[in-house]
């Protein structure tokens, strides 16, 4: 059977892998023997996530009803139901039900009673609490496929410490992620020196380590020197796969989904208020706007570093009528070619411009010319895949070090 579980936490705390762990024991100790552990991330932008979007899904052998109950009271127990925005979901079900909708899950939006109709055609056993919002979830996690997929360990608090400063020894990330990549990868950000598998929300996460296989995880956490874990558990996952991807076309992009998108670079990127940089790219008449926002650090300078007329493809989120950049392609460079103003043919000094479509005039004795002076710079960067770093990394983004994306229209298999 497959248990699946969603929007069990608050900002305020819990987590939905945290009660997955705990119910894999109590599942364990009922008799019901647990096969496998599967944390799936959801739709990036989906407007109720509280972090990251997740939802499991936990495979088991022995009798539903008893692993409902089992499950049912866990959620009572240790969901944070006083949060507005808290409204878990549990299904239980002997059959998966069609991929198709994980994919729209995962790379769309979904409804409470469209959950309902998948749920009722495999005859699950179901509950939302509250909106029931949860049940998107918990079915989406049900009916999930892994085509690629990652691991994660995730080592947890005990209850006593919830809430309170993490101790875990910042030197043994950076020597657990040196000694293990590229084989995990994500647990610290070499770059900007910042420990990212350590969460500072209130949620009972002590570290997650990523990786490609649980032998790799689990080596690199074994080298990890922290406060004691009360649990770890070992999730298989679609983080890191770029599942949220699609092909897009300038012009035909949907609010809310994910792309990767053929484009020409239009103008120069420019700086904003806060450090967020903005380019426009197009594909023949249309413009889209791409923006690299502060956090994503020194990806910024690659995005400065384009030219009009370099050939990329873009890939992120799309909301509010711009592409979030994730990681970007740069297929052909362009010549640097910027203008100035020419030297006078007669005297040699730089001319001025004479105004808007006028051409140039000399200061000094008065010539006229009509062309500028075009100065070729030498290209800072090429051709090549560049991404954001490790800090700025969405779960669901595949980073380059598992190799090129791979953009897929349909995968409902
Ligand atoms: P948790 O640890 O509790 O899972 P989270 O950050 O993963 O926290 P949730 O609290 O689960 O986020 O909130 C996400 C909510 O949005 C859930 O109720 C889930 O069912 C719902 N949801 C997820 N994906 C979609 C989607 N594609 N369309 C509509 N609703 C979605």
């Amino acid at each position: 059977m497959l248990i699946g579980i969603d929007d069990t936490d608050s900002p305020a705390g819990m987590c939905t892998t945290y009660l997955g762990a705990v119910l894999v024991r109590k599942l364990e100790g009922a008799g019901v023997g647990v096969t496998e552990t599967r944390l799936v991330r959801l739709n990036p932008n989906a407007p109720h996530k509280t972090r990251g979007n997740a939802a499991v899904c936990i495979r088991a052998e022995g009798d539903p009803e008893t692993a409902f109950s089992i499950a049912e009271a866990l959620v009572d127990d240790l969901a944070d139901l006083s949060c507005e925005n808290t409204n878990p979901g549990l299904v239980v079900a002997g059959e998966a039900p069609p991929p198709q909708f994980y994919w729209q899950a995962v790379r769309d939006f979904c409804t409470v009673s469209e959950a309902r109709e998948v749920l009722d055609e495999v005859g699950a056993l179901a509950r939302g609490w509250k909106n029931c919002r949860g049940l998107i979830g918990a079915t989406a996690a049900i009916a999930s496929v892994l085509p690629d997929r990652t691991y994660e360990l995730l080592a947890y608090r005990s209850a006593d410490r919830f809430g309170t400063p993490r101790r875990v020894e910042r030197a043994s990330v950076f020597a657990a992620e040196a000694a293990t990549w590229p084989h995990t990868w994500d647990s610290v950000d070499r770059k900007n020196r910042v420990v990212v598998c350590v969460p500072h929300t209130p949620d009972p996460v002590l570290y997650g380590i990523r990786g490609e296989s649980p032998t790799w995880v689990k080596a690199a956490g074994g080298r990890i020197i922290s406060e004691g874990a009360a649990l770890a558990q070992i999730w298989v996952t679609n983080q890191g796969t770029d599942a949220h991807l699609v092909p897009g076309t300038i012009g035909a992009l949907l609010d809310g989904r994910s792309y990767g998108v053929e484009a020409t670079v239009a103008e120069r990127a420019t700086t904003g208020e806060g450090g967020h940089v903005e380019i426009a790219v197009r594909d023949d008449d249309e413009i889209l706007r791409c923006m690299a926002y502060e956090p994503t650090k020194g990806f910024r300078d690659v995005v400065r570093a384009l030219v009009p007329g370099d050939r990329v493809v873009v890939c992120g989120s799309y909301k509010h009528g711009s592409l979030n950049l994730e990681k970007i392609q740069i297929r052909e460079t362009a010549e640097d070619v910027r203008y100035r103003p020419p030297l006078c043919p007669d005297c040699g000094k730089r001319m001025t411009s004479a105004g808007r479509e006028k051409g140039y005039k000399c200061r000094r004795c008065g010539a006229r010319a009509a062309e500028p002076e075009p100065v070729v710079s030498q290209r800072v960067i090429g051709p090549g895949w560049y991404e954001v770093p490790s800090t700025a990394r969405r779960h669901l983004s595949k980073p380059l070090v598992r190799g090129e994306p791979g953009l897929r229209e349909d995968e409902f298999d």
